[in-house]
């Protein structure tokens, strides 16, 4: 950098060169990830607390990096929905779960819920709703069988256009859940006003669910869900006490590394064929 001159800034910041570098060259790399088809979709399980049973599954993104290996969501997820290309990978993954559940039904699995994450940036795309029709026609999954996640940030901005969306999407008939509920700006109006059908609990409570406030929290969020008929889901539940808990006070379904880490699809495929006990 040094012989670009005295007064250029890559001299005077280099680190911040360095960041911005960096940046662009994952920008471009994520550009081109979806030509090359590098993004994968793993699927964890959602087992119903009473049944024991796969109820449904939530697609998690990767990106299987030529070089770097696999690429967890949270080291791109984030670039994605600052450029903007969250937008077209949002909409393969709605695309590719769509379709994989869709399979996974004509293969003899029945009716399995397959949970998508849904961005804020893809939630502001006047696109939403018909690419999400289109793909439930196109696939041919039952509506019912979709899950569209969101986080409670998405409520902040314009609530009454939040509202109206939401009213458009639960008429496609799909589902919608809020996810890591708890941690974001949690508004009780909220849940009076839009068309919800499940809270996620975040993992951070359940994980500390053998503390007394992460317990009276836990315990109260499935209250509240129930009290306003909807379901409720622990997400990152990684031991049998926990499993214990949340089914002695009526959680719904779990969702965590206890049951199954999110799977490749082939593998997810066989959990589905083989069964397992909770
Ligand atoms: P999330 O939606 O809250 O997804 C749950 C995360 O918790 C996943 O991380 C999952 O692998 C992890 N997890 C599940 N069970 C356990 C457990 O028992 N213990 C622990 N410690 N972790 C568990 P992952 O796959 O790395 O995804 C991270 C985040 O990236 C997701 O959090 C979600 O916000 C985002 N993300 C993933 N896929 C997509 C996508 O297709 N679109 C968008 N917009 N965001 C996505
Ligand atoms: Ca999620
Ligand atoms: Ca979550
Ligand atoms: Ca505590």
């Amino acid at each position: 950098a040094k012989k670009l001159g005295r007064n250029n800034t890559q001299f005077y910041e280099p680190a911040m060169n360095e960041e911005a570098r960096e940046r662009l060259r994952i920008e471009s790399a994520l550009r081109n990830a979806l030509e090359r088809q590098e993004f994968v979709l793993h699927y964890q399980p959602q087992v119903d607390l009473q049944s024991g049973r796969i109820v449904g599954m939530e697609a998690l993104l990767r990106w299987q990096h030529p070089e770097l290996g696999m690429v967890a969501p949270n080291r791109f997820i984030g670039l994605a929905e600052e450029t903007g290309l969250i937008v077209e990978i949002g909409a393969w993954v709605l695309r590719t779960a769509c379709a994989q559940a869709r399979s996974w039904m004509d293969n003899g699995h029945g009716m399995l819920r397959i949970a998508v994450n849904l961005s804020p940036r893809q939630f502001s795309e006047p696109q939403l709703l018909s690419s999400i029709a289109e793909v439930l026609q196109e696939t041919g999954l039952p509506p019912a069988c979709l899950d569209i996640e969101l986080t409670e940030g998405l409520f902040m901005h314009d609530v009454a256009q939040a509202v109206e969306l939401l009213h458009k999407l639960k008429a496609l008939g799909l589902a919608l859940s809020i996810d890591d509920f708890g941690t974001g700006y949690s508004s009780f109006s909220y849940l009076r006003h839009f068309p919800i059908d499940v809270l996620k609990i975040d993992r951070s409570f359940v994980s500390d669910i053998s503390e007394d406030d992460e317990a009276a929290i836990v315990v109260s969020i499935i209250a509240l869900a129930h009290n306003l008929k909807l379901r409720v889901i622990a997400e990152g539940v990684e031991t049998e006490s926990q499993v214990d808990y949340l089914r002695r006070h009526g959680c719904d379904e779990m969702q965590g590394y206890y049951f199954s880490r999110p799977l490749p699809a082939a593998e997810f495929e066989q959990l589905l064929r083989q069964g397992r006990d909770l």
